[in-house]
């Protein structure tokens, strides 16, 4: 595996790549892999000649108040799991070479960013999707994989590919979970042993969610308040939303109908966690 750093350099190496027909596969990550991260990296080696994964811990999609410095780093853990992974390529671009001094230039996908996570972060998107865009530019994949369990970024990414004609395929990857149902993330890092156990009632409450609606509910509302009861019996929660949209434009549902995104976004102690399922509903 080489580690690259130069944004130029990895730029120069994929565009000979192209040039010789080779497909490239590339999964954008912050670091700290876990096993979601792999799931996502799996599907990318399987489907591509060439895999590029990449390490950027993007200031610019972190509040003012929220965890850029503390953000989880383990840059050498990473390297191995990737060295296992049979990763091609290691971009890990500098801070300074991504948003050189004097940088002014933003992607701003409109109206999908401004609900749910985009309402508790503001400007959260606009960080998100500047990076994707110029690390797509760099890297030049013809596929990136993505993981639903950052749903509304899945949307929102998919959205700035087709609108900005990037040609680019977007593979999203099902949220892979700890065996008692937590979603797997960088930040679960931050949990408590007490949190952690309290925590798996996001999942629950997900899957309560599903079961009123296989039995027939159809009230939105009905079903975030059962929700918000379950999450709000653990001491260490504070639940910041539960929203019910549907699952391709975001729009805030009054009836449920067709595919259904259930999100939620809940705070244990330091750890911001998020989750989500997709439930068909007919
Ligand atoms: P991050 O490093 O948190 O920016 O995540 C990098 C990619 O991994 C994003 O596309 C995430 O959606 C995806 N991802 C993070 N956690 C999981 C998970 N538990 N299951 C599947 N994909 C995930």
């Amino acid at each position: 595996m080489r580690i690259v750093k130069s944004p130029r350099r990895i730029q120069n190496i994929c565009g000979e790549l192209k040039r010789k027909g080779k497909i490239i596969g590339y999964v954008p990550t912050m670091g700290y892999l876990h096993k979601g991260h792999l799931s996502l990296i799996r599907i990318a080696k399987k489907k591509s000649d060439v895999l590029i994964v990449s390490i950027f811990v993007n200031p610019t999609q972190f509040g003012p108040s929220e965890d850029f410095k503390k953000y989880p780093r383990d840059f050498r853990g990473d390297r191995l799991l990737l060295e296992n992974e049979g990763c091609d390529f290691l971009f890990v671009p500098r801070i300074k070479d991504m948003y050189p001094e004097g940088y002014l230039t933003f992607v701003n996908v409109e109206k999908i960013t401004g609900t749910l996570e985009g309402a508790m972060r503001p400007r959260h998107f606009r960080g998100v999707t500047t990076v994707v865009a110029k690390l797509f530019n760099i890297v030049q994949p013809d596929l990136a994989v993505f993981g639903q369990k950052d749903a509304q970024q899945a949307v929102v990414l998919k959205k700035m590919v087709d609108d900005l004609n990037y040609g680019i395929k977007i593979i999203i990857a099902p949220t892979v979970r700890e065996r008692d149902g937590l979603a797997m993330s960088s930040r679960n890092k931050y949990l408590s042993k007490e949190e952690r156990k309290q925590a798996t009632v996001l999942y629950e409450a997900l899957r309560e969610a599903e079961r009123l609606i296989s039995k027939g509910e159809r009230s939105p509302n009905r079903v975030i308040s059962r929700m918000t009861n379950m999450i709000k019996k653990q001491p260490s929660a504070q639940l910041e939303y539960i929203a019910i949209t549907d699952a391709h434009t975001l729009d805030l549902l009054n009836k449920l109908k067709g595919e259904v995104l259930i999100s939620l976004a809940a705070r244990f102690g330091k750890a911001r966690l998020i989750d989500n399922i997709a439930v068909k509903v007919n």
